[in-house]
Protein backbone atom coordinates (compact mmCIF):
# COMPACT_ATOMS: atom_id res chain seq x y z
CA UNK A 1 0.00 0.00 0.00
CA UNK A 2 2.37 2.87 -1.29
CA UNK A 3 2.37 6.19 0.93
CA UNK A 4 -0.35 4.58 3.68
CA UNK A 5 -0.16 2.63 6.49
CA UNK A 6 -3.05 0.49 8.18
CA UNK A 7 -3.86 1.56 11.65
CA UNK A 8 -5.78 -0.68 13.79
CA UNK A 9 -7.02 0.18 17.21
CA UNK A 10 -8.18 -2.68 19.97
CA UNK A 11 -9.67 -0.72 21.77
CA UNK A 12 -11.14 -3.22 25.10
CA UNK A 13 -9.53 -6.90 24.42
CA UNK A 14 -10.51 -9.63 27.47
CA UNK A 15 -7.93 -8.92 29.90
CA UNK A 16 -7.64 -4.86 30.62
CA UNK A 17 -10.30 -3.40 32.83
CA UNK A 18 -11.79 -0.18 34.26
CA UNK A 19 -9.27 -0.61 37.08
CA UNK A 20 -6.78 -0.19 34.96
CA UNK A 21 -7.83 2.39 32.98
CA UNK A 22 -11.66 3.84 33.98
CA UNK A 23 -11.71 5.42 30.07
CA UNK A 24 -11.87 1.44 29.09
CA UNK A 25 -14.88 0.93 26.47
CA UNK A 26 -16.86 -1.74 27.57
CA UNK A 27 -20.85 -1.65 26.59
CA UNK A 28 -21.94 -1.35 23.48
CA UNK A 29 -22.51 2.21 23.73
CA UNK A 30 -19.07 3.06 24.76
CA UNK A 31 -17.28 0.96 22.69
CA UNK A 32 -19.28 2.60 19.15
CA UNK A 33 -18.09 6.03 20.48
CA UNK A 34 -14.85 4.87 20.97
CA UNK A 35 -15.06 3.15 17.07
CA UNK A 36 -16.02 6.50 15.88
CA UNK A 37 -13.17 8.43 17.58
CA UNK A 38 -10.47 6.16 16.50
CA UNK A 39 -11.95 6.19 13.28
CA UNK A 40 -11.36 10.33 12.92
CA UNK A 41 -7.94 9.74 14.45
CA UNK A 42 -7.07 7.88 11.47
CA UNK A 43 -7.95 4.46 12.43
CA UNK A 44 -9.14 2.02 9.14
CA UNK A 45 -9.45 -1.28 11.44
CA UNK A 46 -11.09 -1.83 14.95
CA UNK A 47 -9.86 -5.01 16.47
CA UNK A 48 -13.22 -6.62 18.91
CA UNK A 49 -13.52 -8.39 22.33
CA UNK A 50 -17.13 -7.58 23.61
CA UNK A 51 -18.18 -8.31 27.09
CA UNK A 52 -21.30 -8.66 29.22
CA UNK A 53 -23.16 -6.03 31.01
CA UNK A 54 -20.99 -7.22 33.85
CA UNK A 55 -18.26 -6.39 32.13
CA UNK A 56 -16.84 -10.09 31.98
CA UNK A 57 -15.32 -10.96 28.30
CA UNK A 58 -17.63 -13.25 26.09
CA UNK A 59 -17.59 -14.82 23.07
CA UNK A 60 -21.52 -14.50 22.44
CA UNK A 61 -22.36 -14.12 18.52
CA UNK A 62 -25.72 -12.18 19.90
CA UNK A 63 -23.39 -9.58 21.92
CA UNK A 64 -20.49 -9.72 18.92
CA UNK A 65 -23.60 -8.56 16.71
CA UNK A 66 -25.45 -5.87 18.97
CA UNK A 67 -21.79 -4.50 18.87
CA UNK A 68 -21.01 -4.23 15.51
CA UNK A 69 -24.70 -2.73 14.56
CA UNK A 70 -23.64 0.06 17.40
CA UNK A 71 -20.28 0.57 15.58
CA UNK A 72 -22.02 0.34 11.73
CA UNK A 73 -24.49 3.23 12.32
CA UNK A 74 -21.85 5.67 13.81
CA UNK A 75 -18.70 4.69 11.67
CA UNK A 76 -17.32 2.66 8.46
CA UNK A 77 -14.63 0.98 10.58
CA UNK A 78 -13.46 -2.29 9.63
CA UNK A 79 -14.38 -4.39 12.56
CA UNK A 80 -11.62 -7.76 13.25
CA UNK A 81 -13.15 -10.06 15.74
CA UNK A 82 -11.12 -11.85 17.86
CA UNK A 83 -11.41 -15.62 17.69
CA UNK A 84 -8.44 -15.63 20.37
CA UNK A 85 -11.62 -14.80 22.48
CA UNK A 86 -10.21 -14.89 26.31
CA UNK A 87 -8.48 -17.54 28.46
CA UNK A 88 -10.21 -20.34 29.09
CA UNK A 89 -12.48 -20.28 26.05
CA UNK A 90 -13.19 -23.57 24.23
CA UNK A 91 -12.11 -23.08 20.50
CA UNK A 92 -15.32 -24.09 19.41
CA UNK A 93 -16.81 -21.37 21.96
CA UNK A 94 -14.06 -18.64 19.79
CA UNK A 95 -15.23 -19.93 16.72
CA UNK A 96 -18.90 -19.85 16.58
CA UNK A 97 -19.06 -15.82 16.07
CA UNK A 98 -17.66 -16.59 12.50
CA UNK A 99 -20.54 -18.41 10.69
CA UNK A 100 -22.78 -16.03 12.80
CA UNK A 101 -21.60 -12.90 12.34
CA UNK A 102 -19.54 -13.08 9.24
CA UNK A 103 -17.31 -10.32 10.28
CA UNK A 104 -14.63 -8.78 7.31
CA UNK A 105 -11.77 -9.90 9.34
CA UNK A 106 -10.96 -11.62 12.40
CA UNK A 107 -7.92 -12.63 14.25
CA UNK A 108 -6.84 -16.57 13.85
CA UNK A 109 -4.21 -17.52 16.61
CA UNK A 110 -1.47 -19.56 14.75
CA UNK A 111 -0.12 -21.91 18.17
CA UNK A 112 -0.05 -22.32 21.87
CA UNK A 113 1.58 -19.80 23.97
CA UNK A 114 2.18 -18.73 27.74
CA UNK A 115 -0.21 -15.77 28.52
CA UNK A 116 1.58 -14.40 31.83
CA UNK A 117 0.86 -17.39 34.58
CA UNK A 118 -2.19 -18.14 31.94
CA UNK A 119 -1.92 -19.88 28.82
CA UNK A 120 -3.51 -19.99 25.31
CA UNK A 121 -3.91 -23.68 22.95
CA UNK A 122 -4.59 -23.75 19.22
CA UNK A 123 -3.41 -27.39 18.34
CA UNK A 124 -2.65 -27.47 14.13
CA UNK A 125 -6.00 -29.27 13.80
CA UNK A 126 -7.99 -26.17 15.53
CA UNK A 127 -6.27 -24.16 13.29
CA UNK A 128 -7.23 -25.82 10.38
CA UNK A 129 -10.92 -26.30 11.61
CA UNK A 130 -10.59 -22.22 11.80
CA UNK A 131 -8.87 -21.55 8.62
CA UNK A 132 -11.99 -23.49 6.44
CA UNK A 133 -14.64 -21.92 9.09
CA UNK A 134 -13.15 -18.54 7.48
CA UNK A 135 -12.72 -18.94 4.17
CA UNK A 136 -16.26 -20.94 4.12
CA UNK A 137 -17.32 -17.57 5.02
CA UNK A 138 -14.89 -15.44 3.18
CA UNK A 139 -13.25 -13.63 6.54
CA UNK A 140 -10.36 -12.70 5.91
CA UNK A 141 -7.71 -13.67 8.61
CA UNK A 142 -5.10 -11.96 10.90
CA UNK A 143 -2.49 -15.15 11.59
CA UNK A 144 -2.08 -13.61 15.04
CA UNK A 145 1.39 -15.04 16.23
CA UNK A 146 3.19 -14.07 19.50
CA UNK A 147 5.83 -16.69 18.77
CA UNK A 148 8.36 -17.31 15.58
CA UNK A 149 6.94 -20.96 15.87
CA UNK A 150 3.81 -19.61 14.95
CA UNK A 151 4.58 -17.56 11.99
CA UNK A 152 6.13 -21.10 10.24
CA UNK A 153 2.59 -23.08 11.81
CA UNK A 154 0.73 -20.24 9.51
CA UNK A 155 2.79 -21.51 6.66
CA UNK A 156 1.21 -25.42 6.85
CA UNK A 157 -2.43 -23.76 6.66
CA UNK A 158 -0.87 -21.84 3.84
CA UNK A 159 0.46 -24.74 2.18
CA UNK A 160 -2.59 -26.71 2.45
CA UNK A 161 -4.49 -24.06 0.35
CA UNK A 162 -6.70 -23.13 3.80
CA UNK A 163 -5.94 -19.39 3.30
CA UNK A 164 -5.90 -17.31 0.06
CA UNK A 165 -3.59 -14.57 -0.65
CA UNK A 166 -3.47 -11.94 0.71
CA UNK A 167 -1.67 -12.71 3.71
CA UNK A 168 -2.08 -10.46 6.93
CA UNK A 169 -0.09 -11.32 10.11
CA UNK A 170 -0.30 -9.70 13.49
CA UNK A 171 2.90 -10.05 15.56
CA UNK A 172 2.27 -9.88 19.15
CA UNK A 173 5.49 -9.27 21.14
CA UNK A 174 6.31 -8.58 24.96
CA UNK A 175 3.51 -10.53 26.35
CA UNK A 176 4.50 -12.11 29.61
CA UNK A 177 6.26 -15.33 29.27
CA UNK A 178 6.46 -15.08 24.97
CA UNK A 179 8.98 -13.24 22.92
CA UNK A 180 9.99 -9.91 24.43
CA UNK A 181 9.67 -7.07 21.96
CA UNK A 182 13.24 -5.93 19.95
CA UNK A 183 13.93 -5.42 16.45
CA UNK A 184 15.66 -8.49 15.96
CA UNK A 185 12.88 -10.47 16.82
CA UNK A 186 10.26 -8.22 15.13
CA UNK A 187 12.39 -9.12 11.78
CA UNK A 188 12.77 -12.66 12.45
CA UNK A 189 9.11 -12.75 12.61
CA UNK A 190 8.85 -10.72 9.30
CA UNK A 191 11.62 -12.88 8.28
CA UNK A 192 9.78 -16.30 8.29
CA UNK A 193 6.48 -14.81 6.64
CA UNK A 194 4.90 -15.86 2.88
CA UNK A 195 6.27 -13.46 0.07
CA UNK A 196 4.16 -10.50 -0.50
CA UNK A 197 2.67 -10.79 2.94
CA UNK A 198 1.35 -7.68 5.27
CA UNK A 199 2.00 -7.16 9.03
CA UNK A 200 0.71 -5.32 11.71
CA UNK A 201 2.76 -4.72 15.04
CA UNK A 202 1.20 -4.69 18.12
CA UNK A 203 3.91 -3.98 21.20
CA UNK A 204 2.57 -4.98 24.61
CA UNK A 205 2.89 -2.57 27.32
CA UNK A 206 5.60 -0.52 27.44
CA UNK A 207 6.87 -1.68 24.03
CA UNK A 208 4.04 0.20 22.03
CA UNK A 209 5.44 3.13 21.19
CA UNK A 210 9.24 1.58 20.32
CA UNK A 211 6.98 -1.05 18.38
CA UNK A 212 5.35 1.26 16.52
CA UNK A 213 8.56 3.31 15.13
CA UNK A 214 9.73 -0.42 14.15
CA UNK A 215 6.48 -1.33 12.52
CA UNK A 216 7.14 1.98 10.19
CA UNK A 217 10.81 0.94 9.96
CA UNK A 218 10.07 -2.23 8.65
CA UNK A 219 7.46 -1.65 6.36
CA UNK A 220 4.68 -3.37 8.69
CA UNK A 221 1.33 -1.59 9.98
CA UNK A 222 0.91 -0.28 13.34
CA UNK A 223 -1.75 -1.53 16.13
CA UNK A 224 -2.72 0.60 19.25
CA UNK A 225 -5.21 0.68 22.43
CA UNK A 226 -6.65 -0.28 25.24
CA UNK A 227 -5.75 -3.88 24.89
CA UNK A 228 -2.25 -3.94 23.93
CA UNK A 229 -1.34 -0.69 26.46
CA UNK A 230 -3.01 1.80 28.56
CA UNK A 231 -0.41 4.05 28.95
CA UNK A 232 0.09 6.97 26.93
CA UNK A 233 3.16 7.51 28.77
CA UNK A 234 5.33 6.23 31.86
CA UNK A 235 2.41 6.66 34.90
CA UNK A 236 0.49 8.84 32.46
CA UNK A 237 -2.84 6.59 30.64
CA UNK A 238 -4.09 7.70 27.69
CA UNK A 239 -7.34 9.95 28.17
CA UNK A 240 -9.01 7.50 25.25
CA UNK A 241 -8.09 4.91 22.62
CA UNK A 242 -8.46 7.70 20.18
CA UNK A 243 -5.91 9.52 21.75
CA UNK A 244 -3.43 6.43 21.23
CA UNK A 245 -4.42 6.66 17.56
CA UNK A 246 -4.02 10.32 16.64
CA UNK A 247 -0.27 10.08 18.31
CA UNK A 248 0.36 6.56 16.11
CA UNK A 249 -1.07 9.09 12.99
CA UNK A 250 1.25 11.29 13.78
CA UNK A 251 4.11 9.75 13.53
CA UNK A 252 3.26 8.03 10.94
CA UNK A 253 2.54 11.07 8.90
CA UNK A 254 5.97 12.33 9.94
CA UNK A 255 7.13 9.17 8.36
CA UNK A 256 5.95 10.14 5.19
CA UNK A 257 2.64 7.76 5.53
CA UNK A 258 -0.79 8.32 5.43
CA UNK A 259 -3.90 6.74 7.64
CA UNK A 260 -5.20 4.14 5.06
CA UNK A 261 -9.22 4.49 4.78
CA UNK A 262 -11.53 1.64 5.78
CA UNK A 263 -12.44 1.80 2.04
CA UNK A 264 -8.37 1.21 0.86
CA UNK A 265 -7.91 -1.88 3.13
CA UNK A 266 -11.02 -3.29 1.85
CA UNK A 267 -9.78 -2.95 -1.60
CA UNK A 268 -5.82 -3.89 -0.87
CA UNK A 269 -6.83 -7.32 0.84
CA UNK A 270 -9.73 -8.06 -1.16
CA UNK A 271 -12.36 -7.71 1.89
CA UNK A 272 -16.00 -8.81 1.06
CA UNK A 273 -17.68 -6.53 2.71
ZN1 LIG B 1 -7.49 -9.34 20.87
Amino acid sequence: MDGKIVITCACTGAETTKAHNPALPVTVAEVAQAAEECRKAGAAILHLHVRTDEGKPTASPERFKEVIEAVRRKTDIIVEITTGGAVGDTPEERLRPIALIQPEMASLDCGTVNFGDEFIVNTLPTMRAFASEFRKHQVRPTFECFDLGHVYASRILVKEGLVEPPYHYGFVLNVPGAVPYSPAALESFRAAMPEGADFTVMGIGRSSLPAQFAAIAAGGWIRVGFEDNVYYSKGVLAKSNAELVERASRIAKEAGLAPATPDDVRKYLKLRG
